[in-house]
C-alpha cells in the first residue's frame, strides 16, 4: 500500500535538500517522480531552492482552491516519457489546505502513488499551518527533520525578524526575503525573544 509521508522540521533543517535527494534516489534506479509546491510559496519562483545550492524546477504549482489530485493527473498524463509516476514529492507542504492534503492522502490510498509532503510544522506564532495540521492528522508516517538552536539544543520554532528585530504580530505567511527573515529557536530561546508569548494572537 502507497503512503502518505510527512517530513517536518522547522526552517533550516534541510528539508529542501531532503526532498531533492529522494528525487535523485528514486531517479537513480530509474523511476520517474513529480515535484510539486504550493504558489503561496514564492521564494525560487518556480524552483525548488536547496541552501546547499542544489536547485530543480518544480513540475507543476499547486494554486490555492486547487484539487491536487486533478492537478497531479493532468501533469502525471501530459509526461514527456511512457513510464508511470513512482512517487509525488511536495516542497513548503504547510501552504497545501486542508482538502489539499485530503487530496494527497487519496493519491497514497486510491491511486497508490506514494505522497513525500516536507514542511514546517508551526509559524512564527507556534501554530500550526493548516496544511501541516492535517499532515500530522493523517499522514501514515511523520520524521521530523533536525536543525540546531543557535544555543545548541534543538530548534523547534521559527522566529520571525523584520529587519533584523524579532516580531510577534502579523500575519501568518511571510515569506523570507530582504526584510523579513526567520531564525529556528528551541523553546527557551524563543520565549526569552518573545518576552514569555507563546503565539496567543495568530491572524490569519
Ligand atoms: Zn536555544
Amino acid at each position: 500500500m502507497a503512503k502518505l509521508y510527512f517530513r517536518y522540521g522547522a526552517m533550516n533543517s534541510g528539508k529542501s535538500t531532503a526532498l531533492l535527494q529522494a528525487a535523485y534516489n528514486y531517479e537513480e534506479r530509474g523511476h520517474r517522480v513529480l515535484i510539486a509546491k504550493p504558489a503561496t510559496d514564492t521564494k525560487g519562483d518556480h524552483g525548488i531552492v536547496s541552501r546547499l545550492g542544489v536547485n530543480r524546477a518544480v513540475d507543476f504549482l499547486i494554486e490555492p482552491g486547487q484539487s491536487l489530485r486533478e492537478a497531479f493527473w493532468s501533469r502525471a498524463e501530459a509526461a514527456p516519457g511512457p513510464e508511470p509516476v513512482s512517487c509525488l514529492l511536495i516542497d513548503e507542504a504547510q501552504f497545501l489546505s486542508r482538502s489539499q492534503v485530503d487530496d494527497a492522502l487519496r493519491i497514497a490510498l486510491v491511486d497508490g502513488i506514494p505522497v513525500l509532503a516536507y514542511g514546517i510544522r508551526t509559524d512564527f506564532l507556534t501554530a500550526a499551518f493548516p496544511g501541516s495540521r492535517r499532515l500530522l492528522e493523517v499522514a501514515h508516517s511523520l520524521e521530523e527533520l533536525k536543525t540546531i538552536c543557535r544555543c545548541g539544543r534543538k530548534a523547534i520554532f521559527n522566529a520571525r525578524l523584520v529587519n533584523g528585530f524579532f516580531v510577534f504580530d502579523g500575519d501568518q505567511v511571510a515569506i523570507d526575503g530582504d526584510h523579513v527573515t526567520y531564525e529556528s529557536l528551541c523553546g527557551a530561546c524563543y520565549l526569552e525573544e518573545s518576552d514569555g508569548r507563546l503565539g496567543d494572537h495568530v491572524s490569519v
